[in-house]
């Protein structure tokens, strides 16, 4: 059968944006998704169809490689399309694409090129697998967490699906109790000859992706892919001071890989929540705080909130609105180890709207024994002011 356009797919011309892929998308993978049409396979089967198509579209590079090759750019073992494009066509990045948030960064990234096991490691990878061996895909996930996780650090449980090795054929594709054979296509070589022209070259063989052997019976639970589609559970703890785009990587939590390749990692892309009373400068927090006109005339104290409890902040007699105050530390903890950031509490002098009779009554004598004297600042303007009179 032939495949869908990818566009018509989602109901978008073929100079749709970004945003409005995304937006075509969420609408068809909100109808289509196997929650809401429990059992009906034409319902996941289109599902599934709109996810391939977005995860392609969404990428400029794989669009661009759509547009020109149409489905045949990401057919075959990735031997097609434009360079750069390392793994896309033949990674294992296109099953169960059951999980909205899920995308596959492509790529079998090379077995532990990405050194140490630190978080925030922004490598992606690319590069092939060996001997029939393909690594598994990376993962992204993307979390939203509140400002106060962000600030004391959590654990959360993530739940996706993924592709994880096959339990009936531990990862071979080849039914139990079946035997592998000598390749047909290769020999047992494991690559094929092609040529243009004078110009010959190897390149792995098709047929058991360079092997060398090819399963005889193929097992009956994966159908011979050696993964099947899992409900993982995944523990991540986040550090305190992340903030929106920050990347947590839990290495081997990715895609199993495939006879015998490594598994790929988990990428959790974090998005920090929008506060309703702090905003976040780097790792010093705003907000502003209404006080009385009383008070900041007065003098007195008040009780900040802050992300890690209340807080008593000192307001000088004649505290002017607008007026700035720094509480030391109570921002947000550094990543990296340095010292916490501080947060910023601007006041805003509130003046009464309504007044009792008795409040009246006390303000206007207030201003009798005030006269005119006793405002600096408003006398100055005067002064200036005079010239253009
Ligand atoms: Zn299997
Ligand atoms: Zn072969």
């Amino acid at each position: 059968m032939a495949k869908e356009d990818y566009y018509d797919l989602l109901g978008v011309g073929r100079d749709a944006s970004e945003a409005e892929l995304k937006k075509a998308y969420r609408k068809q993978a909100v109808k289509y998704h196997p929650d809401k049409n429990p059992g009906d396979a034409a319902a996941e089967e289109k599902f599934k169809e709109i996810s391939h198509a977005y995860e392609v579209l969404k990428d400029p590079e794989k669009r661009a490689a759509y547009d020109r090759y149409g489905h045949a750019a990401f057919e075959g073992g990735g031997g097609r399309g434009p360079g750069g494009m390392g793994g896309f066509g033949g990674g294992g990045g296109f099953h169960d694409p059951f999980d909205i948030f899920r995308e596959v960064f492509g790529g079998s990234g090379g077995g532990g090129s990405f050194g140490g096991g630190g978080i925030f490691d922004e490598m992606f990878g690319g590069g092939g697998g060996r001997g029939g061996a393909r690594d598994g895909s990376d993962l992204r996930y993307d979390l939203e967490i509140s400002l106060e996780d962000a600030a004391r650090g959590v654990e959360k449980e993530l739940s996706f699906r993924k592709n994880v090795t096959c339990s009936r054929c531990n990862g071979s594709g080849a039914e139990p109790g079946s035997r592998k054979v000598t390749c047909p296509t290769c020999g047992g070589t494991g690559q094929v000859e092609r040529g243009l022209g004078n110009i010959r070259f190897r390149q792995p063989c098709p047929t058991c992706g360079g092997a060398g052997q090819k399963i005889d019976q193929p097992c009956s639970r994966c159908r011979g892919e050696g993964r099947e589609s899992q409900t993982a559970k995944v523990k991540v703890r986040i550090p305190a001071g992340v903030d929106t785009g920050s990347r947590l990587r839990s290495v081997g939590n990715g895609e199993a890989g495939l006879a015998g390749g490594q598994p790929g990692d988990l990428y959790v892309v974090l998005t920090v929540r929008e506060h309703e009373i702090f905003e976040r400068h780097g790792q010093d927090l705003f907000c502003e705080i209404p006080i009385k006109f009383t008070l900041a005339t007065l003098g007195g104290s008040i009780e900040v909130p802050t992300l890690f409890g209340k807080a008593t902040l000192k307001i000088p007699v004649g505290t002017q609105s607008g007026t700035t105050f720094r509480l030391r530390s109570k921002g947000m903890p550094s990543l990296r180890g340095g010292s916490q950031g501080d947060q910023l509490v601007r006041v805003h002098v509130e003046v009464p709207k309504k007044l009792t009779d008795e409040q009246r009554t006390l303000l206007e004598e207030f201003a009798k024994v005030s006269g005119d004297a006793d405002q600096p600042t408003e006398e100055g303007w005067f002064e200036k002011a005079k010239k253009f009179f």
